[in-house]
């Protein structure tokens, strides 16, 4: 039963998102398209409807019924202490995010990871919509390593909704092709990752790319190193080196691309 609130609890949560977002762009936005959002969206609403359809209804099943069967069996590290539920949910959130920032180091510096996650990267624009733009098969290994690790970690139910509605949010905010006043991003930044630090993640230039790997907090990069701020943001070029033409980068392009050539 909890099972279908908690993925109608994600659904609206994506779908307003998503709406809220693209309201804002259109309103205010940081710069103007380069190609076209039309098709761009297209592109991305569709690779996401087949991932949901195929993909994230099974998950999302899989992992409610994970964070159910730990917590009812007291399985796991966060179920060896006796602790308030706030701090759980804090350590729930805090630890799996953690663990989603070297995911996504991992996605860059393994070459057969990266087949599958340049697939997001190639977006020649950002927006809300590149926020959900995976392939399923990164989408399929990043779940079980999810599940495994709520079963690590005994995490509770509260404390996963929590981090998945956190993980939508936040991607989509630094996804979006928002003009964000520039007193909020310096304050926000201290603690989270704004637009225009992960738009630095999606430059071309490589070095540039493989840098500022978080999605919730920002102090993951900033204890490892990978964090890098000091970029002309109006001069970042968005993308793929190897992939420029967006006529390449249609859905049934997108859905093969991890089995073609290898590119860096
Ligand atoms: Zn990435």
């Amino acid at each position: 039963m909890f099972y279908i609130s908690e993925s109608m609890i994600r659904l609206l949560f994506f779908w307003g998102g998503l709406f809220f977002f693209l309201l804002l762009e259109v309103l205010i936005s940081y710069r103007v398209s380069s190609v076209s959002k039309v098709k761009r969206w297209i592109n991305n609403i569709s690779l996401t409807l087949f991932n949901s359809i195929l993909i994230n209804l099974i998950f999302s099943a899989a992992i409610v019924s994970t964070a159910t069967y730990v917590e009812k069996n007291q399985l796991g590290i966060l179920n060896l202490v006796q602790a308030p539920l706030w701090i759980e949910i804090l350590f729930t959130v805090a630890f799996m995010d953690f663990m989603l920032y070297i995911w996504h180091l991992l996605n860059h510096v393994v070459p057969f990871l990266w087949r599958f996650h340049r697939v997001h990267h190639t977006d020649l624009n950002m927006d809300v919509s590149t926020a959900t733009r995976f392939h399923i098969g990164e989408l399929a290994i990043s779940a079980v390593i999810k599940i495994s690790l709520i079963f690590f970690l005994g995490a509770n139910l509260p404390g996963v909704l929590i981090f998945e509605c956190g993980v939508v949010f936040c991607a989509q905010f630094h996804h979006s092709s928002l003009k964000v006043p520039k007193w909020f991003e310096s304050i926000f930044w201290i603690l989270f990752v704004p637009p225009s630090m992960h738009r630095i993640h999606h430059s071309v230039i490589i070095r540039e790319r493989d840098s500022n790997y978080g999605t919730i907090f920002s102090l993951w990069d900033r204890i490892s190193g990978t964090l890098i701020t000091r970029v002309d943001q109006a001069k970042i070029r968005i993308g793929v080196g190897a992939y420029p033409n967006p006529d390449r980068l249609n859905l049934q392009h997108l859905l093969i691309m991890p089995f073609t050539r290898p590119v860096r």
